[in-house]
C-alpha cells in the first residue's frame, strides 16, 4: 500500500506540530502503517510544501491508496515557520477521488475554527468528504483500517495504554527525514494523556480532561522513541505532550487534583532521554501547573534542578496562570490563585535563571493568560496588570507572557 500523510499542522494545549516542531501524529501514523505491513510505502508532505503547486500536489495525492490528513489548531498562535491548513484546503483534499481519505488530529475531534473557543465547522461537516473522520487516536484508526479494511476500523478507537504507541513511535521515527525542515526540527514527545485535574473536572475552557483518567507513558518507551529519532537525525526534543510536566508519574494521581511530584520518576525519564540521544542539542519541556509548584515546593524545586542537570538552556516552564482575578478563578475552576501563581514563578525563576553555556537563562517560567473567561470584569485586567507588575518589581525573570 502507498500511504500519504499530509501534515496540516496541529497546535493544542498539550502538543505543538507547527514547524519547526513535528508533533506525534504524523510519526505515529507512519509507524502504524509500517507496523501493519513493513512493505507499506509512506510519504510525508507538509501543507506548506504542497502550496508551491497546489493542483500538482493534489494530483500526486490521487496516486496513493490512502491519504491521511492531520490538522487542528485549538490554541491558535502566531506562527513564523508555517501556516496551518485552511478549511478550503482541507475540503480540496477531501474531494479527491481514488484514495481512501482519513482525517485525524484535533480537527477531527473538535472541528475547524481558528477562533479558539468558537468552532466554525464541526467535525460532522467533514464526514461528507472523508471516508473516516477519526475522533479517536488517528494512528490506531489507520492501523485498524490497514489491518481489517475500512469496515473494520472504528473512528473512535483509542489506545488503552502505551504498548502500541511505543511500537508505532519507534517504527515511524524515519518519517522526520521527509520533513522539509529536516534536520532543524524539534520532535514533540508524549509523556502522558489527560490531566491530573480531571478528578475535579479541570479548567472550564480546557479539552485535555476529556481524555479521562491519566495514563502515564513509561520512561523506557519514551527513551526508545528518542533513540529512534536520534538515529534518524533529530537533535532537538521537547517533552511537551502532557498537561503538567512536574506531575509526571505523580503519586496520588487519580485521587488528588494536584498530586505530589515524583522527582525520581522525572529523573528516570530525563536520564533515559539523554542516554538515548548522545548528540542531543536541545531538551526542553512544555506545560507546568503553577498550582503543583506552589503546593509542593520541595519536590518542585527538585524537578527544577533536574531540568538544569539534564535539560538545555533556553527552556521554558509555560504556566497557565490564565487570570489574576480570584472571582474568575473560582467560576472557571482554575488551578492556582494569584498568590500561588506568584510563588510558582518565584520558585522556578530563582532556581532556573542561571545562565547556560549559550548565555541563555537555563529555565524560566512562561506565563499564559486567557482572556474572555466567564466572570471577567474591567477589574480583571487591572488585577492581571498588577500581577505582572509584582513580578517585575520582585526582579524575577520570565521568558514570555502569552495572551490568548
Ligand atoms: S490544568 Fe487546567 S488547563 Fe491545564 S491541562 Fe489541566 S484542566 Fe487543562
Amino acid at each position: 500500500m502507498r500511504i500519504a500523510i499530509v501534515d496540516g499542522y496541529t497546535d493544542e494545549p498539550a502538543g505543538l506540530g507547527v514547524p519547526p516542531y513535528i508533533d506525534v501524529y504524523p510519526r505515529y501514523v507512519a509507524g502504524a502503517a509500517k507496523a501493519a505491513d513493513p512493505g507499506n510505502v509512506v510519504r510525508y508532505f507538509t501543507v506548506d510544501s504542497m502550496r508551491g503547486d497546489w493542483p500538482a500536489a493534489l494530483k500526486a495525492l490521487r496516486g496513493f491508496d490512502m491519504v491521511v490528513v492531520i490538522a487542528g489548531v485549538t490554541t491558535p498562535g502566531k506562527y513564523l515557520s508555517g501556516t496551518p491548513i485552511s478549511y478550503d484546503e482541507l475540503l480540496d483534499i477531501g474531494r479527491l477521488e481514488g484514495p481512501v481519505k482519513i482525517l485525524g488530529g484535533p480537527v477531527a475531534r473538535y472541528g475547524y475554527g481558528l477562533e479558539g473557543g468558537s468552532i466554525a465547522h464541526p467535525p460532522s461537516k467533514f464526514r461528507r468528504y472523508f471516508d473516516i473522520v477519526a475522533t479517536g487516536d488517528v494512528d490506531l484508526v489507520v492501523y485498524e483500517a490497514l489491518m481489517h479494511g475500512l469496515e473494520g476500523a472504528s473512528p473512535s478507537a483509542r489506545h488503552e495504554g502505551y504498548e502500541l504507541v511505543d511500537e508505532f513511535a519507534v517504527k515511524g521515527a524515519f518519517v522526520v527525514q521527509q520533513h522539509p525542515h529536516f534536520a532543524n526540527l524539534v520532535a514533540e514527545l508524549e509523556t502522558y494523556k489527560s490531566c491530573p485535574r480531571y478528578v475535579s473536572g479541570g479548567c472550564s475552557f480546557c479539552t485535555t480532561v476529556a481524555y479521562g483518567p491519566v495514563v502515564y507513558r513509561r520512561p523506557e518507551g519514551i527513551a526508545r522513541e528518542v533513540e529512534a529519532l536520534h538515529a534518524a537525525g533529530v537533535r532537538h526534543f521537547r517533552l511537551g505532550r502532557q498537561a503538567d510536566f512536574y506531575a509526571y508519574m505523580a503519586e496520588d494521581t487519580g485521587r488528588e487534583d494536584l498530586p505530589r511530584p515524583n522527582p525520581e520518576a522525572v529523573e528516570r525519564l530525563l536520564r533515559g532521554v539523554r542516554a538515548a540521544a548522545p548528540l542531543l542539542e536541545t531538551l526542553h519541556i512544555d506545560n507546568v501547573n503553577p498550582g503543583t509548584v506552589a503546593r509542593w515546593p520541595r519536590e518542585s524545586a527538585e524537578v527544577t534542578k533536574l531540568l538544569l542537570k539534564y535539560g538545555t538552556p533556553g527552556n521554558v516552564a509555560a504556566m497557565g496562570v490564565e487570570t489574576a482575578d480570584p472571582r474568575v478563578i473560582k467560576i472557571n475552576n482554575l488551578k492556582a490563585d494569584p498568590e500561588e501563581a506568584f510563588e510558582a514563578v518565584r520558585l522556578i525563576s530563582s532556581i532556573g535563571a542561571v545562565r547556560g553555556h549559550n548565555g541563555m537563562p537555563w529555565l524560566l517560567p512562561g506565563i499564559n493568560f486567557v482572556l474572555g473567561l466567564p466572570g471577567e470584569t474591567k477589574e480583571t485586567y487591572e488585577l492581571n496588570k498588577q500581577f505582572l507588575s509584582r513580578i517585575l518589581d520582585a526582579g524575577l525573570l520570565v521568558r514570555r507572557v502569552n495572551i490568548r
